[in-house]
């Protein structure tokens, strides 16, 4: 045991601060921090020599300084990539969060009055008018809206919750439906196969202990070859014979037709999904509909007003800077309605859209700058969304990473391809 060969606190932060952009104390801190690791390892007999400490501390500063949240250029191709931080916001939502942010604002005051206004209302009515529904309200993400959906629409003695054994899905980061549901105080009831699930399986399974029937969009992956699933319009008459509310997790909340953007699969928007006959849609912010990280509840106003009464939903409910920039994505939205050559406003639909001459000019650009040459790939919106669905893409393929600050790559067969369809300018 040799504490003899730890470092000074006082002078490694010093020497490392001058090389740093972070604040002394935070060095210091982080420095201290190290130190007491390394006084236990030496403890417990470690040979460590005091050089290779120094030398540890200082690559151990510099990785935590690039753990720092920052942007960087994702050159993946893909457009929704949740280790990316999903979709990106347009530039109208982040203006607002900025103005919001640095400003006070009227939340919960209704400037016509004066008197205490309802906190989320303008996104409510706008969100309610785009999507074609009755009502809609907005909490933290979709994992959240979807607790609480099943917390407000359970009951003790009406606590089953039926799923398709086909559509038991685990969506990434520990986001299993089975899970979710026992989190919720849901028992779950599974019906069909794997493969089929025909409508009569959901039939059986009603009794006065059904709390709801639940779909899940298979967003991350997709059943191909002997599959059957009941039609979401006799789904609905049969939840309605029994007074069973129908609701269904769908995961991305794609507002535009995906297939007329590009050649791609086309993803249930939950406008259609609630013309079906889903009483009550559930779907991510910060995925294909491009707005900041966010769980939205949209259909019938009885059950959104259920959802909004349940305790939990104060836990959930998401604070000024996500409503102001969901509000102004809806409008961003309701704009393309009126004018369909706006796609540039929300930034995953443009570069979905982009034309392979757009991409290839971009490519060539990249050339020059970088050598290399240019090669056909495939992009994928990902996310969880069209598992099925890469399509065309043009990329510029080097041995070397390109010297861009902070550029994402895909590495495949020992090359760097840098797709341009992502890259932000
Ligand atoms: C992505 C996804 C979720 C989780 O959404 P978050 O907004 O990340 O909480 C839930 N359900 C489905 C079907 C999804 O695709």
């Amino acid at each position: 045991m040799n504490l003899a060969a730890l470092p000074s606190v006082e002078i490694v932060s010093r020497d490392l601060a001058k090389e740093s952009q972070l604040p002394k104390s935070l060095v210091t801190g982080f420095v201290k921090r190290q130190i007491e690791s390394y006084r236990s390892r030496l403890l417990a007999g470690e040979p460590l020599q005091r050089e290779d400490i120094v030398a540890d501390l200082s690559s151990s500063l510099r990785a935590f300084e690039n753990s720092r949240l920052r942007p960087v250029k994702n050159g993946t191709g893909i457009l929704i990539h949740t280790n990316l931080g999903r979709a990106p916001l347009g530039q109208r939502a982040a203006r607002s969060l900025y103005e919001v942010a640095t400003n006070y604002c009227n939340i919960e005051l209704d400037l016509e009055t004066g008197k205490r206004g309802r906190r989320g209302s303008f996104l409510e009515e706008s969100l309610a008018i785009l999507l074609e529904a009755e009502a809609a309200t907005v909490v933290n993400n979709c994992a959240a809206a979807l607790v609480l959906t099943l917390r407000a629409l359970i009951q003790e003695g009406r606590n089953e919750v039926i799923v398709s054994r086909g559509e038991l899905v685990e969506i990434g980061g520990g986001f299993r439906i089975p899970d979710i549901l026992e989190t919720s105080g849901a028992k779950l009831v599974e019906v069909g196969a794997t493969n089929k699930t025909h409508l009569a399986d959901y039939e059986k399974a009603i009794s006065e202990r059904t709390a709801l029937i639940l779909k899940v969009h298979r967003s991350n992956f997709f059943l191909g070859g002997f599959t059957a699933e009941a039609d979401v319009q006799e789904l609905y008459q049969l939840a309605e014979a029994n007074g069973i509310p129908l609701v269904e997790d769908l995961g991305s909340g794609a507002m535009m037709n995906t297939d007329e953007l590009a050649p791609i699969e086309h993803e249930p928007r939950p406008q259609e999904q609630l013309a079906r006959g889903i009483e009550l849609v559930l779907f991510s912010g910060d995925k294909l509909l491009g707005g900041p990280q966010a769980g939205i509840i949209a259909g019938r106003q009885d059950l959104v007003a259920r959802v909004k009464k349940e305790p939990f939903y104060r836990a959930v409910r998401p604070d000024k800077l996500i409503l102001t920039a969901m509000q102004e994505v809806v409008i961003d939205y309701l704009t393309i309605k009126d004018d369909p050559t706006r796609l540039d406003l929300v930034p995953v639909l443009a570069m979905l859209h982009q034309s392979t001459e757009e991409l290839g000019e971009k490519a060539t650009r990249l050339r020059e700058a970088h050598g290399g040459e240019l090669a056909e790939t495939t992009g994928a919106t990902g996310g969880g969304t069209m598992p099925k669905s890469q399509f065309p893409s043009l990329a510029l393929k080097t041995t070397e990473k390109p010297a861009i600050a902070d550029l994402i790559t895909r590495v495949e067969d020992g090359h760097h391809l840098t797709d341009p369809r992502t890259l932000i300018e």
